[in-house]
């Protein structure tokens, strides 16, 4: 049976190889150590550094088809890779998502609205910046952030030299702030005979930077969600991707929509998807890569998923595990440090009964502290 390879040791790469397993699907990954979450649950690793080409090929040359969950690596190694084995997503959209510029100017070749947003090279653009954008705006690094690290809000002039100075590595963008009521984010597919398939809109809230909590299906209007699905297979069509993707979007007051950044694997906010849709995201990844058939996404529940973080969350897990409603699923990361997210867990309620926020508190009462 094929091989999948699955650059990156995390825990996408570990729902990816679950959801792989299920379709009868070996999985290889390539990972820095042993004991990460997606070596766990692998037929087999390669250890070593994704930027040693003897590694890189090592790997390429133990499997059928290579995929990431992981994206932050070289154009040299994509280059490497592909020359060996099909690349899924594709190089070029790797590229793209790995650079913020690069990301939000494809954006609106395929027409899709994203933030006011300029190029910040060095201290003298940042002042033209500062005054073209005006206060407040974020300053984000091009490259390499997660988890809101990589950024700074600049609120006043005062602010605006160490916040360049803070962040590396440089060219930086500067972004407009964007008042927004709700952030949401679709998980689209394609195959690869261009078959497109968007799951429902979640949305999502952040904590310090930090995804907290999505909420599917997301309560927006009908037409702001179509919009948003319509706006995802703009972007998957336009990359010619092969593959899954999330799509992360601001939704204004006015319902307008502004697509905030893109990752193409599978998403925080689409691990709901594990227990409320017979076809996850991991599956209809895993099927997009492998040529598999991709079924329309079916969602039979809705869903609430609250991520476990760091040590403090850790902390509930007596509660977690005893409580009848909660479907954990853990990373199996050894060290719960703080910001780390070690583990989800989802809710699910009768399809078309999401609760407001009295029902999404209490449906996570074992999680509340105290
Ligand atoms: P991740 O990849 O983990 O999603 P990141 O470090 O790449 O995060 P972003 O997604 O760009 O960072 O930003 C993190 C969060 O910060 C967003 O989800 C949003 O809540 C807020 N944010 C980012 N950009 C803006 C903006 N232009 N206006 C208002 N809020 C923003
Ligand atoms: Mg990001
Ligand atoms: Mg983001």
């Amino acid at each position: 049976n094929a091989v999948i390879g699955i650059v990156g040791g995390g825990q996408l790469g570990r729902m990816s190889a679950i959801a792989a397993a299920q379709l009868g699907f070996r999985t290889h990954v390539l990972a820095a150590t042993q004991d990460e979450p997606a070596v766990q649950v692998s037929h087999s690793a390669t250890i070593g550094s994704h930027s040693d080409p003897a590694t890189l090929r090592a790997f390429a040359e133990a499997v059928d088809v290579v995929t990431f969950e992981f994206e932050n690596v070289s154009a040299d190694g994509l280059d490497l890779l592909s020359s060996i084995r099909p690349v899924r997503p594709s190089g070029a959209i790797l590229r793209i998502s790995q650079d913020r510029a690069q990301e939000k100017t494809f954006l609106g070749s395929v027409d899709v609205d994203v933030a006011p947003w300029r190029l910040v090279t060095d201290e003298a653009s940042l002042h033209e910046v500062a005054e073209a954008l005006g206060y407040p705006f974020i300053l984000k690094t091009t490259r390499l952030g997660y988890d809101g690290k990589g950024q700074r809000r600049v609120m006043k002039p005062e602010d605006l030299v160490a916040a360049f100075d803070a962040l590396e590595p440089k060219p930086l963008v500067a972004e407009g702030m964007i008042d927004f009521g709700m952030e949401v984010s679709v998980m689209v597919a394609r195959g690869v005979h261009g078959t497109v398939r968007c799951f429902d809109v979640t949305e999502n809230r952040h904590v310090n930077g930090i995804l907290d909590l999505s909420l599917a299906p997301a309560r927006l209007d009908p037409e702001v969600a179509q919009n948003a699905q319509d706006m995802a297979r703009r972007i998957a069509e336009g990359l010619d991707l092969v593959g899954l993707l999330g799509v992360e979007m601001f939704v204004g007051r006015d319902g307008r929509l502004l697509v905030n950044e893109i990752a193409p694997r599978p998403h925080n906010s689409g691990h709901w998807t594990m227990d409320a849709c017979p076809v996850d995201q991991f599956a209809m990844h895993v099927r997009a890569v492998t040529g598999l058939p991709l079924p329309e996404p079916v969602r039979h529940s809705d869903a609430v998923m609250k991520n476990l973080i760091g040590p403090d969350d850790m902390a509930l897990w007596p509660e977690i595990i005893a409580a009848p409603r909660l479907i954990p699923h853990l990373y199996g990361k050894a060290q719960a440090r703080p910001g780390r997210k070690m583990g989800h867990v989802n809710v699910i309620f009768p399809r078309g009964s999401l609760p407001g926020e009295f029902g999404v508190e209490a449906a996570l009462k074992p999680l509340a502290p105290g």
